[in-house]
């Protein structure tokens, strides 16, 4: 851990699994994928994930989301 502001407590940081960028939640650009939520610095990158989810995440979902 290494900050813990207890600013927005809906403020979450999660990682672009496209580009690896790490992005904020909540975003406008976002993807369902075998019943996980995935978030995006950019429309290209979700585009880019929808195009094809696997390559990005493993189906199971057990791609680290945090
Ligand atoms: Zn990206």
């Amino acid at each position: 851990m290494l900050r813990n502001a207890p600013a927005r407590d809906r403020e979450v940081i999660v990682t672009d699994p496209v580009c690896g960028m790490e992005v904020e939640e909540p975003l406008t650009f976002r993807a369902t994928f075998a019943a996980h939520e995935y978030s995006f610095c950019s429309e290209e990158c979700r585009a880019q994930f929808v195009a094809s989810p696997e390559e990005y995440v493993a189906p199971d979902g057990s791609a680290p989301r945090r």
